[in-house]
């Protein structure tokens, strides 16, 4: 039985083996008698996977010592209130704003602090990137948040900020929630990069937060204890109960990037370069189309998330349905866009085999020889 392939932008498609793997230890974890499930987060077993994950994260990211890896719960949407309520001080953050995400963000955040818009590609219906030199940035800023990657509208920085060369001591924030672990991070420019396990490693309910040693310990008097990083750090992560499951199936996930290569790279540069090849092959396909077109900024488009519409959609969208319903049948599934934007989309995460996006080239060129 072969499976079908699942574009989804979260939850989404995970390895096989990483899924087979869980299956087989489902009911005895290496011979303790347990499901993972079952176990106490603070007996040996799960304490051993908890830092194993951890490790081998750290391995892939490779996140410095003077940065700790914090296993949350609240997902990206908890950690624009949460971020801002460590990291503030009640003063001013600048955030630019490319997306959907940043902008929730942005709002948010406007609950704890003053929070300053530095940059904003709203003008373009979020289809390019502000130019780093034109960002107005406020003095003494407590930080400067940005999205990496925008799951909604497809833009990602390829490259972070270097706000130090910008004039600005204010430490980065990063919501790397749709491409942690498709690419090294530059932890020179970061202080503190967030993101939801549920687009690019495993199950929903586990949130990363990676964060620069000296940031912690400043939160705002009204922070929930289990939401002050500071509390978190100091209890390994357990001051209350983690999700164990997650981070369990996560630490597969981390096991699997590290046996993967692609020729002389191995681990995250592997994957890096398989999300050029599944994106370069997309994007050509829509390139050469006259049926298919994407708005965004070549400089700028995304590897893991790709918007694309039809240009005459038809009738309430008919020719979508057809699109969509054709996909379905040949396997092809969860293609159709965010609400918010509209038309088709497709997530290309590290668990696409380039075949997938191969088969979705192939049914959208059979679908331009029925449109024309
Ligand atoms: C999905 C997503 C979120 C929200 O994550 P939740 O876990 O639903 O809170 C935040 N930021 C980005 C970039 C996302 O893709």
């Amino acid at each position: 039985m072969s499976r079908p392939y699942n574009f989804s932008a979260g939850p989404a498609t995970m390895p096989e083996e990483v899924l087979a793997q869980a299956a087989a230890e489902m009911l005895d974890w290496h011979g303790s008698g347990m499901s993972v499930m079952e176990m106490s987060h603070r007996g040996k077993a799960f304490m051993s996977i908890c830092a194993q994950a951890e490790a081998d994260l750290r391995e892939l990211l490779a996140v410095p010592e003077h940065f700790r890896i914090l296993f949350m719960q609240g997902g990206g949407l908890a950690e624009n209130a949460i971020v801002p309520m460590n990291l503030s001080r009640g003063g001013t953050v600048d955030f630019v704003v490319t997306g959907a995400w940043s902008q929730k963000s942005h709002q948010e955040a406007q609950k704890y602090c003053h929070a300053q818009l530095a940059a904003s590609s709203a003008d373009s219906g979020f289809t390019t990137l502000p130019d780093p030199a034109s960002w107005r940035l406020s003095r003494g800023a407590s930080y400067l948040h940005l999205c990496s990657n925008e799951t909604i509208h497809g833009v990602e920085f390829h490259e972070l900020p270097d706000l130090r060369a910008l004039g600005s001591d204010a430490p980065l924030v990063i919501d790397f929630s749709s491409h942690v672990l498709s690419r090294p991070i530059d932890w020179q420019r970061v202080g503190l990069a967030f993101g939801g396990a549920q687009k690019n490693i495993g199950p929903a309910g586990l949130t990363l937060v990676i964060v620069r040693e000296d940031l912690l310990g400043h939160a705002l008097a009204i922070c929930p204890s289990a939401f002050d990083y500071r509390t978190v750090a100091d209890n390994g992560s357990m001051f209350n109960t983690p999700p164990t499951y997650a981070i369990y199936v996560a630490g597969l996930t981390f096991q699997w990037i590290q046996r993967q290569r692609e020729g002389d790279a191995r681990g995250v540069a592997a994957m890096e370069q398989r999300a050029i090849a599944r994106s370069q092959l997309l994007y050509d396909a829509i390139d050469r189309s006259e049926v298919f077109y994407n708005p965004v900024d070549r400089a700028h488009r995304s590897r893991m998330n790709v918007p694309f519409f039809l240009r005459e959609p038809g009738p309430d969208g008919a020719a979508y349905a057809r699109f969509l319903a054709g996909a379905e049948a040949r396997g092809l599934l969860q293609l159709k866009g965010h609400k918010s934007v509209g038309g088709l989309r497709a997530s290309l995460y590290n668990a696409m085999p380039l075949a997938g996006v191969q088969a979705l080239v192939d049914w959208m060129r059979e679908f331009e020889r029925t449109q024309a």
